[in-house]
């Protein structure tokens, strides 16, 4: 069982105006009364479920809206309470939220390459608010922490899809703090056999590491106060056991060629402190030759910045040492979820949660709308643009990792080109009643969709509903939907089918089929 939590527990770590403690203390009562008698696999009342990833939610820094739609994320799907009582309740913005989780609840995982790209894919496009995205990743991290409770049949699949598809998500948004969560919950059940062979090998240096790195850190601490740094923090961690699997299967799993198993981290105020702190460091413990990455000038694809370096203590304990300034180490840990915060606290302001918005909007007022949004800018405008923000602005990466840019040096044109069709600009993602994921082109119809699937679903469709209701077959659809396809084995494309349908693969499958049909009726 997880702690058993009260609407204090949640509150704390916001410091909420009285405005936000009385919206989260209401979705908190709201919950407990829609969720009553409902438990958990732990035995645990299932509020408790929905406290603990509102009390999450608040300590990553998310707001009070976010919070309180994470108190309310299952009550549409598993009570009674409908989407109508919802929205009057709560307002629009938190019920977008509760329904955007709700939705991506709906998507499943069968385990093909191909479709965990598509799902990866329709993670980043149907979050066109982020926050529906980490909310969900919050739940799944709290479900993670239960698995023992859950069925054995379940937990394979569950812990499979964690990291098959909640990790790679969190990679790309940069969220090392959950994504190293995530893997150790699941890395257990996944790869029983490798997680006892890891837990062996670091059994004999957990303890040792733990001693030596404190010593080290205290004379560490006395040389930079020294050298007159005097605003710095330091800490040191363990590698994740999944993280040093994967480095191990690459490494002969001998651990001796593993040189970050122990980590010291120093966080200082600037990046010309980075620097001077690593000349100190290196002054103080001999560095391994070549071990030296500098991270702050050539961040990782992700958005990663830190100064990495090995050393070895006189103790001769072998370590990492990563320098970072207080931004980087945010951006490391929360990534994407971090720059919601800086938004928060350095425009919101007291409009209060009225700037907290859809996640892209609420970045692309300060980083992005100049460029992004006119799409009808030259060539030379994105350059121009471009350069200015070297100098003001610091692109995210994890925005260029999204939209995949930087595949070719080229920044300019396919940058913006890349984010505008991860946008929604030309893509969207639709799914079947099943939760499987179909990727369209913007204007797509039922048509579209049908022979998107199997074109003997397209030769016969004979109507088709979109989220439950019945449509007709030159409906555009829309992002998220959910299309259901009515066949009829009698039924056969028509000419206008040509207009309804936007992709090539739909029109050259009617046009196939309509001479198809001339061709029988001159036969006869
Ligand atoms: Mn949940």
């Amino acid at each position: 069982m997880t702690e058993l939590l009260t609407v204090k527990d949640i509150l704390s770590p916001l410091a909420p105006s009285p405005e936000d403690a009385e919206l989260i203390t209401r979705a908190f009562t709201f919950a407990e009364k829609a969720h009553e008698g409902q438990k958990r696999y732990s035995g645990e009342p299932y509020l408790n479920h929905l406290a603990h990833v509102a009390k999450m939610l608040a300590e990553i820094g998310m707001g009070a809206q976010t919070v309180a739609a994470g108190l309310l994320h299952d009550s549409v799907e598993d009570t009674a309470v409908t989407e109508e009582e919802l929205r009057t309740e709560f307002g629009d913005e938190i019920f977008f939220l509760v329904q955007g989780v709700t939705k991506l609840g709906s998507v499943r995982y069968y385990g093909s390459d191909r479709h965990n790209e598509s799902l990866r894919k329709l993670f980043v496009a149907t979050s066109q608010d982020i926050r529906v995205l980490i909310i969900k990743l919050i739940d799944r991290l709290h479900n993670m922490q239960t698995l023992q409770y859950v069925p054995a049949e379940k937990q394979l699949r569950i812990a499979r899809e964690t990291l098959e598809i909640y990790v790679p998500v969190t990679h790309r948004l940069g969220m090392g703090l959950i994504r190293k969560q995530l893997e150790d919950l699941a890395f257990p059940y996944v790869y029983p056999k490798e997680h006892e062979r890891v837990i062996n090998l670091i059994k004999p240096l957990a303890k040792k590491g733990d001693v030596e790195l404190e010593k080290n850190r205290k004379s560490l601490q006395k040389r930079l106060a020294e050298s007159s740094i005097l605003d710095f923090r330091t800490s040191y961690r363990l590698k994740g056991t999944y993280s040093l699997f994967q480095k191990l299967k690459r490494r002969e799993w001998d651990m001796d060629k593993i040189h970050d198993y122990l980590a010291m981290r120093i966080i200082v105020s600037n990046i010309e402190q980075c620097y001077q702190v690593l000349g100190i460091v290196h002054e103080l413990w001999r560095p391994l030759p070549k071990r030296v990455k500098d991270y702050i000038a050539f961040p990782k694809p992700n958005g990663y910045q830190s100064l990495h370096t090995t050393v070895i203590a006189p103790n001769s304990t072998i370590f990492e040492v990563q320098i970072r300034t207080d931004a980087m180490h945010r951006d490391a840990e929360y990534g994407i979820a971090s720059h919601i915060i800086y938004k928060n606290q350095h425009t919101e302001g007291s409009e209060n949660q009225k700037g907290e918005k859809t996640w892209f909007a609420s970045l692309v007022p300060t980083l992005f709308r100049p460029f992004v949004w006119r799409a009808k800018n030259s060539a030379e405008q994105h350059i121009q643009l471009l350069s200015e923000s070297n100098h003001k602005i610091r692109i995210p990466h994890w925005i260029q990792e999204i939209a995949g840019a930087h595949k070719n040096g080229d920044e300019s044109n396919e940058f913006f080109g890349g984010l505008k069709e991860d946008f929604f600009s030309y893509r969207m993602f639709v799914f079947t009643p099943e939760g499987d994921v179909v990727d369209l082109p913007v204007g797509a119809s039922p048509i579209d969709f049908a022979y998107a699937i199997h074109s003997d679903i397209g030769d016969h469709t004979a109507g088709a509903k979109v989220n439950k209701k019945l449509v007709g077959l030159d409906t555009k659809l829309n992002n998220g939907d959910i299309v259901e396809i009515i066949k009829n084995k009698n039924n056969k494309p028509t000419a206008k089918w040509l207009d309804y349908a936007k992709t090539s693969i739909a029109r050259r499958k009617i046009r196939a089929s309509l001479s198809e049909q001339k061709a029988t009726v001159r036969n006869f």
